[in-house]
């Protein structure tokens, strides 16, 4: 029987200790904190899913199976974890971003539909300011998923399956873990420690760490999700969803924040920051503007420089390998990831040299907003 240690419970760890036991490996997974805990970057409440990558057909697809294996894990912990509200995506100019994904869905026979403005504010949301839309795309099969729920549950489900989960802060020690002073061995190490792994691995992995800000409104009974869907604005770099599970509305801008440190980094809300926030609710969701500020959540993206994961082998350490970069869209992938890295890691498939530890060249767009992976946003519009 193979064996592994997993460091990290996040979403892409739990999941490859998840995929990796309930194919008879023996599983490890050490964590310094419980899997979803508040400074990790899946530890929020909820996580947009959604095909749409704009041209890119190897994300569409890995959410597409993703969104497969999420409903399996559903129906093996009896647990609820993907809300399909489905995903307005609000298109200011038609031809780019959105008209690529549009195309690449329909080629991957994902359901879209276009909607007039006017249809839109009629059938998705209860107001919605449209002077500046050229038509919303919607994707009906995307959604929510309730991340933190979805985190403990795969790490719980990989435990069912006969993992051993140990708690503590793991190093690096060539091929092996060290924990205190015990040393783990396994036949293969895979470090998923998010934004952590640049600290672990200076030398070989370039990550940046930015602070991201989630704001919740109270809002009427109007705005519950299901009913209404979660939204994207790409071109104004903002997104959010209805209110789910009670906790409110959610707004956030998706803007590159400041460089900041996950253990250390200050957690509270600027002020200009929930200025900037209503200032796009006023326009796009005019009776939310002056709503009442219910929660936030400071969380931090870890981004490539091309946005794109990383799932790789350690340079010196062939058995070791490095998995992370979610640059702010990789939760939805976690079962798809973890999928593919059991491919590779068996030999079923060679690792995709995409996601290796190269200098990243090409940058690719792939979060939900214009701004790319590590440029300055635009002016929210
Ligand atoms: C504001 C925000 C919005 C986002 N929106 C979306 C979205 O809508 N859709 C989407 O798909 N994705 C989204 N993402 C991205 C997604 O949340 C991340 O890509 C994903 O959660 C990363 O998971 P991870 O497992 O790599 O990292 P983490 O969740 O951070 O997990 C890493 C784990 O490693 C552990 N660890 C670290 N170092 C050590 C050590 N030395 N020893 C032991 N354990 C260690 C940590 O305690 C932590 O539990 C968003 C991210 C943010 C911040």
């Amino acid at each position: 029987m193979p064996s592994a240690i997993v460091v990290g419970a996040g979403v892409f760890g739990s999941s490859v200790a998840h995929r990796l036991a309930g194919a008879g490996w023996e599983v490890t997974l050490v964590d310094t904190d419980t899997p979803g805990h508040e400074r990790a970057t899946s530890g929020d409440e909820s996580r947009l899913m959604r095909s749409g990558h704009g041209a890119d057909a190897w994300h569409t697809r890995s959410a597409q199976r993703a969104r497969e294996l999420w409903r399996e894990i559903e129906a093996e912990t009896g647990t609820s974890l993907y809300v399909e509200a489905g995903m307005a995506w609000f298109v200011r100019e038609d031809g780019g971003w959105e008209a690529d994904a549009e195309r690449v869905m329909h080629e991957e026979g994902i359901p879209t539909e276009r909607l007039e403005p006017g249809a839109a504010a009629e059938r998705l949301f209860p107001a919605l300011g449209t002077a500046d839309l050229h038509h919303v795309l919607f994707e009906p099969e995307a959604g929510i998923l309730r991340a933190r729920r979805a985190t403990r549950t795969l790490a719980d489900a990989a435990c069912a399956r006969g993992a051993q989960f140990v708690g503590g802060r793991a190093e690096p020690d060539g091929d092996c873990v060290r924990l205190g002073n015990r040393t783990l061995e396994a036949d293969w190490v895979i470090w998923a420690c998010g934004p952590w792994l640049a600290t672990l691995f200076p030398d070989v992995v370039d990550l940046r760490v930015t602070k991201q800000d989630v704001l919740y409104f109270a809002a009427p009974k109007t705005w519950r999700t299901p009913g209404v869907p979660a939204w994207l604005d790409y071109d104004g770099a903002f997104y959010g969803q209805g209110d789910l599970d009670g906790r409110g509305v959610k707004a956030a801008s998706d803007a590159i924040g400041p460089d900041f440190d996950p253990d250390t980094g200050d957690r509270t809300l600027h002020w200009s920051m929930e200025q900037q926030v209503r200032r796009y609710l006023r326009r796009r969701f005019p009776p939310l503007a002056d709503a009442p500020l219910l929660a936030h959540r400071s969380c931090q993206y870890e981004l490539t420089a091309d946005n794109r994961f990383i799932a790789a082998p350690h340079p010196e350490h062939a058995r070791v390998w490095l998995l992370g970069g979610g640059s702010g869209h990789g939760f939805k992938h976690g079962p798809a990831l973890a999928e593919l890295v059991e491919r590779w890691l068996t030999g079923a498939a060679p690792p995709d040299p995409t996601l290796a530890l190269v200098q990243r060249a090409t940058p690719a767009s792939l979060s939900t907003s214009r701004a790319g992976p590590r440029a300055a946003a635009p002016e929210a519009r």
